[in-house]
């Protein structure tokens, strides 16, 4: 049997075996179909090793076919579950796979939180949970200790070995050997007394040394350590933010508060600041951000503050990640800095959870568990009894909803730090543009000319290219109307065949519009445009500039993204192109110009919230400039100007944005007014995917109607996406205004709904991804 090294002290074994439980059985749950969990009896030896949360091998089917799980409830008759189990006919345990539970009970129980909310089998929940390295033990190695025959060290303590007739060598070793409290490997002590191995083993023969074996953590990440730096003097914003947040570490108290700050306000400085707090409380922290491997300097900031800091990144192969998690839950790590996953460390003292943007889609995870780490936070924050921060200077409706409810603590950093202007904003108007002078491609004049100014001026720029839209939206040049669902709100997507115009949403469906339904202009049109087109149309504008384009296709590789960024802030580079990912977070004082070279394509997505998205995405680009004293400008391309998301980024109004788009939400019962789930099925054959959508949907209403649950099931409709790896998509949304209608509803639905072989369906609760 491997055997882990222990990890917690929490107590696995909350339960009683008092006399009179005269049973007691272990339910299994599996990260494989048929996923559990089964209930099986315990043998007697193993008894006392069997912990919530272990891992076990069992037998299952009427093969006996051995299989690994999770051991997630141990039941008496005095559980509360005691009642419902049957134990007639139970299985026993084969055997126990780790010597302590590799998850907490607390993990366990959010664990389980998840498994419900996010309908989603237990055991894969647990899979994630603890990652694969640390289940395969990666980087470990079974090492032998030497010490010691208990006889030996009465003698050497009374100083009697004579009998023994030993050599002088002979001695040395036994007494090096009991001289320390150490932990001697053989090749260690060998070297320690200056002698080979054989000695040693003779010793060993003769039984007077005793060798035992550990598997042990291979060290395999030196941390890198930062220049230390000092404290800043907080300004009152910062100081009145802080001290609300330090009332609940040190109260020991959940509030989870909402820290709405403009980009460059010192947000992170407040983070660090309360991290601080809960660290002199020897505590530990988690910091959430959308990908550290985007943002270097995230990383340092914390490094240069804080002893030991666990950054959980992508690149880490799994011999380091099993590292950083060992010693996360050894406790010898101050705070952990990683993408969504990183909610899972498992700290012993948790004292504080941090989510920075925390409007951002990638917290969602888009296989299962399809949790978001928002609202994993929230229920670890709660069971943990800490504070939680969600900060962002675009924070989700969602959050910025719950705020106005009271659910959330708002707090406010209105300034940019050391009184830095935030950018001036403007908008081209591309219908004037497109319409008789010059245009470059997808560069208006007006861009152009801007460009070169700022270079000429020794400044660098940043041209934002978002290529989240499709080219299929359909949209007139003249006057930029773009054709919606009427009973969706949702633009219509154009089809080639059948030349129709389709709703993703509830499929409704016109023929192709031959005019804009505006004013009437019959050259309506479709658009695309890629990274790739946009950095040869600028090469060609200028021909002597560095440019660097930065994208997920350019940027593959490990660390080709620091090394980008890094010759961008060293100026090599002039103008930086890319998609999203370089939106993000990034503070370069030398950027004096931000170009948004397509503003609508995520206006008109087929997707509730595009608007959101649009404003958050021109809002966060826009952060990237004036952060020098050389200030900083903004010019955003669109068709539509007087649109309420471009209108509220250009003039940095968040609060404004809200207010308008909430009702809006209302109106139609979208989050967060209402709770969604998307039902995905897909099919190499088409038919058979429509077919079990018609069938999903039907079971669905129906057993909305049998439990008297109101449910609104919109769809099936097919997908944006609608052929995807060789699989042709449809997809169903079901709204409900209760919470935990829509878990309820599905999970009874997903007894009766009758498979088909070559067809897949999946749930996602909260959906953030719409195509
Ligand atoms: P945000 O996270 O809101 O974008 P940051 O915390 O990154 O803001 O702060 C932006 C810049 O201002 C950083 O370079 C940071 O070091 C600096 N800064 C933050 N707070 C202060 C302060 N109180 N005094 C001086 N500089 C500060
Ligand atoms: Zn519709």
């Amino acid at each position: 049997m491997d055997q882990q090294p222990s990890l917690f002290n929490t107590d696995p074994r909350p339960w009683n075996l008092h006399d009179q439980d005269d049973w007691i059985v272990a339910r299994v749950a599996f990260s494989a179909a048929p996923y559990g969990p089964y209930d099986y009896s315990i043998p007697a030896e193993l008894e006392k090793i069997v912990t919530l949360g272990i891992r076990v091998a069992v037998p299952i089917g009427r093969g006996n076919r051995s299989m690994e799980g999770y051991c997630v409830d141990i039941i008496t008759a005095a559980h509360p579950l005691g009642s419902s189990v049957n134990r007639n006919r139970l299985k026993p345990i084969t055997s126990v796979l780790d010597k302590k539970s590799l998850i907490t009970t607390g993990l366990l129980e959010l664990a389980k939180w998840i498994s419900e909310y996010y309908l989603c089998p237990l055991g894969t929940v647990i899979d994630t949970i603890v990652p694969p390295s640390v289940r395969n033990q990666s980087g470990t190695r079974e090492i032998q200790f030497l010490s010691l025959a208990p006889e030996i060290q009465k003698q050497i303590a009374i100083n009697q070995l004579d009998d023994l007739k030993l050599s002088k060598l002979q001695i040395t070793i036994l007494q090096t050997l009991g001289g320390t409290a150490q932990d001697w490997t053989p090749n260690e002590l060998a070297e320690s007394v200056g002698c080979t191995i054989v000695p040693i083993s003779t010793l060993r023969k003769r039984g007077l040394i005793i060798a035992t074996s550990r598997r042990v953590q291979q060290k395999t990440h030196e941390i890198a350590s930062e220049k230390r730096i000092d404290d800043l003097d907080l300004n009152p914003e910062q100081q009145t933010a802080l001290d609300a947040i330090n009332h609940h570490i040190e109260s020991n108290t959940h509030q989870t508060f909402l820290m709405h700050g403009v980009t460059g306000s010192g947000k992170t400085e407040v983070y660090i600041r309360a991290i601080q707090t809960a660290v002199e409380f020897g505590r530990q922290a988690i910091v959430l951000v959308p990908e550290i491997s985007l943002t270097p300097q995230t990383r340092q900031r914390f490094r240069a503050r804080f002893d030991n800091v666990a950054v959980l990144h992508s690149h880490l192969t799994a011999a380091q990640r099993a590292w950083h998690w060992q010693q996360i839950a050894a406790g010898h790590v101050q705070v952990i800095v990683g993408a969504r996953s990183a909610i899972f460390a498992p700290t012993p003292n948790l004292g504080l959870i941090v989510l920075d943007e925390e409007h951002d889609g990638s917290f969602k995870q888009d296989n299962a568990p399809r949790y978001h780490a928002r609202d994993v936070a929230e229920c670890r924050a709660a069971q943990e009894k800490i504070p939680q921060i969600l900060g962002s200077a675009t924070p989700s409706l969602e959050t910025w909803q719950r705020a106005i409810d009271g659910q959330y603590k708002k707090i406010s950093l209105t300034k940019r730090v050391l009184d830095l202007p935030l950018p001036d904003v403007a908008t081209i108007d591309l219908r004037i543009d497109f319409d008789g002078r010059k245009r470059f491609g997808p560069i208006s004049q007006k861009l152009r000319q801007e460009i070169q100014s700022a270079l000429s001026d020794g400044g660098q720029v940043i041209l934002l290219l978002n290529r989240r839209g499709f080219s299929t939206r359909i949209q007139c040049p003249d006057c930029g109307e773009v054709e919606y669902c009427p009973d969706c709100s949702i633009p219509l997507t154009h089809h080639q065949e059948g030349d129709k115009a389709v709703c993703h949403y509830c499929d409704h469906q016109i023929p192709n519009p031959k005019k804009c339904s505006k004013c009437g202009n019959p050259s309506i049109r479709f658009s695309g445009l890629g990274t790739q087109k946009l950095e040869q149309t600028v090469a060609a504008l200028f021909p002597d500039v560095p440019i660097m384009r930065m994208d997920t296709d350019t940027m593959r590789k490990p660390g080709s993204h620091e090394k980008a960024l890094a010759q961008f802030r060293a100026g090599e580079t002039k103008i930086l192109l890319g998609t999203q990912m370089i939106a993000k977070g990034l503070d370069f004082p030398n950027v004096t110009l931000v170009g948004v070279i397509n503003a609508d394509t995520a206006l008109h997505l087929p997707d509730f919230r595009a608007s959101e998205r649009t404003f958050g995405l021109i809002t966060q680009v826009a952060g990237r400039t004036g952060r020098g004293s050389k200030g900083g400008r903004v010019l955003v391309q669109t068709f539509n100007p007087e649109n309420k998301a471009i209108v509220s980024a250009t003039t940095h109004d968040y609060i404004g944005f809200a207010s308008t788009e909430l009702p809006h939400r209302a109106a139609f019962h979208y989050p967060p007014f209402g709770h969604l789930a998307r039902i995905v099925v897909r099919s190499p054959s088409v038919a058979h995917a429509e077919q079990m959508a018609d069938h999903i949907a039907e079971t669905i209403a129906a057993e909305a109607k049998e439990l008297k649950l109101e449910i609104n099931v919109l769809g099936p409709a097919v997908a944006p996406v609608e052929k995807l790896r060789g699989n042709y998509r449809f997809h169903i949304l079901i709204g409900a205004l209760a919470p935990l209608a829509l878990q309820q509803v599905i999970s009874r639905a997903g007894q009766r709904i009758q498979e088909i072989d070559d067809v897949q369906w999946i749930v996602d609760i909260d959906p953030q991804d719409m195509v």
